[in-house]
This record gives C-alpha cells, sequence and structure tokens, in this order.
C-alpha cells in the first residue's frame, strides 16, 4: 500500500546528570570536589533515502527516541555522548511540527537535517567550588532533549507532473515517454500510487514526469481518489493537463478540464497558477472537426494544444520537445523553506510547570523543559531581552516559588544551563 504522510512521536536524548564526588587518595584529607560532567544526549535527524519510496514504515513504528548521554563520574570523568538518532525517510519529506503545521524541514536532497536537539549534559561539582563554597555537594540534572509530534509528508520531487480524469491515457503517455512501466487498463483508477518515470531526451539531458490518480470531482474536498494526490504535483514545474479529446466516456473535454482546475483552485492557491500544457488524448477516435474545435479553443486561451494518440506514441515527440523547452524556461523543483518556531508561549498554564530543589544555598529551578526555548533566545549581555526573561520568571510564578522557597539577596538560582544571583 501507497502511504504519504504519518504522524510520529521523536524524543532527542537528554543530556546526562553531572557528578557529586570527592577526590580521594591515601594520605590525603578531604580531596576537592571531582564530578564529571554528564554527556550529550543524542540527536534526532532525518535523512532522503532514495530506496525508499513511501512512509509506509511509520504506520507500524510510531515512536522514536534517541539515548541519553551517559552520567559523570568520578575522578572529573565526562559521561559519554550518546549517539544520534539518523531517521530515513523518501526524498521529497515535508517535516512539520504535528501541532503548529509550522514546517521544519524539506529532506529533498542528501543533507541530513537535526529536527530535535539532545540536551547537554549537566555539570559535575568540579565546576562549583568557590572560596566561600569548598565542598559543593550538588551538580547539574543534564539538560532534556527536544521532544515533539511531528507530520511527515511525501511530496514526489518531479519536474511535471500529469493530471487529469481517471481512463484518459495519463498512465499510457508516461510508459511511452519514460522507461516508467505504470498499470495501464480500461477502467477508472487502475493508478493508485504515483509513479514517476524518467524523460531521456538525448545528451545526457532529462526530466522527471510524475503520474498520479485520476482527478473527479470534489478531489479538492477531499471526495474521492485524488485529493491526497494532489500534493504529489505542487512541486511540479509545469503539469501536463490530459483530456480524452474523443470523449469517449460521453463527457465533453472542455468541461472536464475546467472541473480539473476548479478542482486545483479548490486544493490550493498556487496550483492554478502552474503552467500548463493541454494534451489532447485519443486523437483516433476524434473527428478532425473537433480536434480544430478544441485547438481554438485552448490556444484562444493561451495555452499551448497537443493532440496525441498515447497508445501508439502518435504526436508524443513534439509534446515532449516542447515540455523540455518549456522547463528550460522555468525555475527549479519547489523547495519548502523551515519556517521559524513561533516565540514559546508561557502563559499558557499547561506548560509552567517546575520544581524547586535547594541544596548547599544553590537554589535549582528544575523539571521545565519549555522554559529551555525561552532561555536559547535570551542575550544575557542585553538588558530589554535580560528583562523579558525576568518577566517569564515572574508570570510563570518561579519568583514567588523561590521566594516562598527561602531564597534571599545575592543567593544563587540555577535553571538550566544559567545561573544568576538572586535580586528581588
Ligand atoms: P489513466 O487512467 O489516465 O492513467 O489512463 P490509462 O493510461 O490507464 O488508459 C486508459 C485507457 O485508454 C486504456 O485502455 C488505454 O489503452 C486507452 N488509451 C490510451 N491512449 C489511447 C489512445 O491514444 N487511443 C485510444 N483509443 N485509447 C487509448
Ligand atoms: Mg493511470
Amino acid at each position: 500500500m501507497f502511504v504519504d504522510s504519518a504522524k510520529i512521536h521523536i524524543k532527542a536524548g537528554d543530556g546526562g546528570d553531572g557528578a557529586v564526588s570527592f577526590h580521594r587518595e591515601k594520605y590525603v584529607a578531604a580531596g576537592g570536589p571531582d564530578g564529571g560532567d554528564g554527556g550529550h544526549g543524542g540527536n534526532i535527524l532525518f535523512r532522503a533515502d532514495s530506496n525508499l519510496s513511501t512512509l509506509a514504515d511509520f504506520r507500524y513504528k510510531r515512536k522514536y527516541a534517541a539515548a541519553a548521554g551517559e552520567r559523570g563520574g568520578a575522578g572529573r570523568c565526562t559521561g559519554k555522548s550518546a549517539p544520534d538518532l539518523v531517521i530515513s525517510v523518501p526524498i521529497g519529506t515535508l517535516v512539520k511540527d504535528a501541532e503548529t503545521g509550522r514546517v521544519i524541514a524539506d529532506i529533498s536532497d542528501s543533507q541530513p537535517v537535526v529536527v530535535a536537539r539532545g540536551g547537554n549534559g549537566g555539570w559535575g561539582n568540579q565546576h562549583f567550588a568557590t572560596p566561600t563554597r569548598q565542598v559543593p555537594r550538588f551538580a547539574k540534572k543534564g539538560n532534556p532533549g527536544e521532544e515533539l509530534d511531528i507530520q511527515l509528508e511525501l511530496k514526489l520531487l518531479a519536474d511535471v507532473g500529469l493530471i487529469g480524469f481517471p481512463n484518459v491515457g495519463k498512465s499510457t503517455l508516461v510508459s511511452v515517454v519514460s522507461e516508467a512501466k505504470p498499470k495501464i487498463a480500461n477502467y477508472h483508477f487502475t493508478t493508485l500510487t504515483p509513479v514517476l518515470g524518467v524523460v531521456r531526451m538525448g545528451e545526457g539531458s532529462s526530466f522527471v514526469m510524475a503520474d498520479i490518480p485520476g482527478l473527479i470531482e470534489g478531489a479538492g474536498e477531499g471526495v474521492g481518489l485524488g485529493h491526497e494526490f494532489l500534493r504529489h504535483v505542487e512541486r511540479c514545474r509545469l503539469l501536463l493537463h490530459v483530456l480524452d479529446i474523443s470523449g469517449s466516456e460521453g463527457r465533453d473535454p472542455i468541461e472536464d478540464f475546467e472541473t480539473i482546475n476548479r478542482e486545483l483552485a479548490v486544493f490550493s492557491d498556487e496550483l492554478p497558477l502552474r503552467p500548463q500544457i493541454v494534451v489532447g488524448n485519443k486523437c483516433d477516435l476524434a473527428d478532425e472537426e473537433q480536434v480544430e474545435r478544441l485547438r481554438r479553443y485552448f490556444e484562444e486561451r493561451g495555452y499551448r494544444f497537443f493532440p496525441i494518440m498515447a497508445a501508439i506514441a502518435e504526436g508524443t515527440d513534439a509534446l515532449i520537445d516542447c515540455v523540455a523547452a518549456e522547463l528550460a524556461k522555468l525555475p527549479p523543483i519547489k523547495r519548502y523553506e523551515a519556517e521559524p518556531k513561533p516565540p514559546e508561549d508561557f502563559t499558557d498554564p499547561k506548560k509552567r510547570t517546575f520544581n524547586i530543589r535547594v541544596c548547599d544555598g544553590v537554589y535549582f529551578v528544575e523539571d521545565c523543559p519549555w522554559i529551555m526555548d525561552i532561555m536559547n533566545t535570551v542575550d544575557p549581555e542585553d538588558y530589554e531581552s535580560l528583562q523579558y526573561f525576568e518577566r517569564v520568571l515572574r508570570t510563570t510564578g518561579i519568583i514567588d516559588a523561590l521566594i516562598k522557597a527561602g531564597v534571599s539577596e545575592g543567593d544563587t538560582v540555577s535553571v538550566y544551563d544559567v545561573e544568576f544571583d538572586f535580586v528581588l
């Protein structure tokens, strides 16, 4: 079965905790702190694999987690960092935030992309000795790894997309101009999965053509087959609109053409703007007059019109030459840009959870992974940025909780990687 979308959950590895340890040696009393740092948690990356053509694997396995970094050890021993987890997907897969629909990455070349970052390891107590605190009995926890639900969506990479009603001869056309052999038969919906064919033009030049299942009325709104396949022509630079000009199934080819174009408009704002070439197939069943009537109709509206007989490859050379010439003038296949992450909504009560732990006079704010994103944007050198951070601490109740826990002016507060002196 062809699967071209999937929802999965990913969790990058947490950083390992820092260690609390003191140097021990025979005859040496009270050695200094030597607890090592935790290791880095594994990242989660996505990589395109040209051997994959569907997202079927993700129907069965929906949870992916990278390993956590190891804890730090005694003797300043840093914990081992966890390996990255690399998830392979077909070329042309879009990775979106399932909650917001934000595009995180377009996996359409060989470059792997980090989608969830592992947490940094926490510092061991070796870092916390000061003249007034010579025996630090605490270390830092590792930072949490990023965790989110993502939507995977395959959008094929093809230069040319074939659109049209079922049974008009789209698959036949692909089979005579490329090496692809899609199923061809005289009934509707023989093509149930998109097929890519490479059309070779000689002298090393070629382009990719996508045969997608036929569209029917209502496809744009998801009625019948078709809607889910329209996404596969979204990246195409040029559309070939294939018509059965003999009207062999009792429909009028011009009505077919207008119907399909309406469907494209329902599906997206961009698709109707994509250049189209009109292909009048099954010429053998139409008379000269009909062919000329259609030619006039389409040429008056600014379209190129090619009458062909796909079944015997008649007229297809001229069509392919025209396609190649048009492609040379068009921009490259569409790539989706990653969209920036919107600012974290720290006013959402469900996200305000945290814990406060006091150890050796240091106030640790913990178990609040939501604050990581905010802290990543805070610039400690910038006054306004720090004010924003303070507002977050206040609004979310962290300041109140610190006061309740007994913090006083000048005490050290530690939030993951950041430490600051408490000022009222
Ligand atoms: P698709 O559903 O648009 O992919 O259509 P197919 O390529 O599966 O073809 C549907 C039917 O039309 C098949 O029986 C083909 O043999 C037939 N067909 C394709 N091209 C021609 C043609 O040029 N003339 C005639 N008479 N029949 C054709
Ligand atoms: Mg077909």
